[in-house]
């Protein structure tokens, strides 16, 4: 049987190592924008690749649901960039790569694992933070979950980068990603008269900063806000560090759906650490329904205390 939370955490270390490498010598040409315009980089083709042959190496069937795919990579125009990336993955052949990177492009099905190679990839961009987020998803549910964290410190330190990690009914766990005894996280405990401390996107795209305001509002002076990249707003309110993360949903975009790989690893670290995690009306997120969420809308993630609150909050504002 494979031990697949030893093949992820051991597939997104080394991806998170790549990922580190190429952050700290990023230049524009190695960046192209996709349909979406959104940005992709070489680091996020080389994560996909990495974390994709090392799950078909320990399972050669396996369904992965990935991001990205390496069609724009397969251009000959874009044959530069993909001999980029062929420098940060010495060892493989050039079409090695583009298979890797394509095993990524299932659309899923009853056992399968999503994957976002570099989660918050316009924070990889300016320096911040990122995840590479990886979740194991069986009839719908969320047995396993993994997020590199390469630029996000230990709870309570200041350097080095984490690995978070969930399975299902075992807790949610972290350690440095090169290789510290993890420790078992738990969301914090504050409640009535604590600072609540919220955490949202750096984007304003990504959500509708008015609504979110006003809801912090009412907190007054309690109210404190972060804003990062990524699902390591996950990984910070799993380990304790903040009470609420609220994504409500961006009104100049009414048809956007939220992807599954930005969200399953996510919220099975912090359901494993305590929190909870629901859409905007109170739902369970389904993951059941393709790459998107397609029957939740707007996300609300908290250390269990504030759930209520905030919900009924949202039902009052939106
Ligand atoms: P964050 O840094 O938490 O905002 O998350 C980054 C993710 O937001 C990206 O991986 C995108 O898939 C996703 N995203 C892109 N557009 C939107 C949107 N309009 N609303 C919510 N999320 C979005
Ligand atoms: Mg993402």
């Amino acid at each position: 049987m494979t031990d697949w939370l030893k093949t992820a955490r051991e597939a997104v270390i080394s991806a998170s190592a790549v990922c580190r490498e190429i952050q700290h010598q990023l230049i524009s040409a190695d960046t192209l924008t996709k349909k979406d315009r959104s940005p992709v980089t070489i680091a996020d083709y080389a994560s996909q690749a990495i974390i994709c042959k090392a799950l078909r190496e320990a399972e050669a069937g396996i369904a992965i649901v990935g991001e990205e795919d390496a069609a724009e990579l397969r251009r000959p125009e874009n044959a530069a960039l993909l001999d980029k990336i062929h420098q940060f993955l010495p060892g493989w052949q050039k079409n090695e790569i583009l298979e890797a990177i394509d095993a990524g492009n299932s659309s899923g099905g009853e056992f399968f694992f999503t994957l976002d190679p570099i989660d918050g990839t316009k924070g990889f961009l300016r320096g911040e933070q990122y995840a590479v987020a990886l979740a194991y998803i069986a009839n719908g549910a969320v047995e396993l979950g993994v997020l590199g964290c390469p630029n996000l410190p230990l709870p309570g330190s200041s350097d080095g980068g984490t690995l978070y990690f969930a399975q299902s009914g075992r807790g949610s766990f972290v350690g440095s990603l090169d290789g510290s005894v993890p420790q078992q996280l738990h969301v914090s405990a504050h409640g009535d008269k604590d600072p609540v401390r919220f955490l949202e996107s750096v984007e304003s795209g990504h959500g509708d900063l008015g609504l979110q305001e006003e809801i912090r509002k009412v907190f007054g002076q309690r109210a404190q806000i972060v804003r990062h990249d990524s699902q390591v707003k996950y990984a910070i309110v799993a380990g304790g560090g903040a009470e609420v993360y609220l994504r409500l949903p961006n009104p100049e975009k009414p048809d956007y759906r939220e992807k599954i790989w930005d969200h399953a690893a996510g919220y099975l670290v912090v359901k494993e650490a305590g929190g909870q995690i629901t859409d905007m009306t109170g739902q369970e997120l389904n993951f059941n329904l393709g790459k998107t969420l397609a029957g939740n809308r707007g996300l609300l993630v908290s250390n269990g205390y504030f759930h209520p609150s905030i919900l009924k909050l949202i039902g009052e504002y939106a």
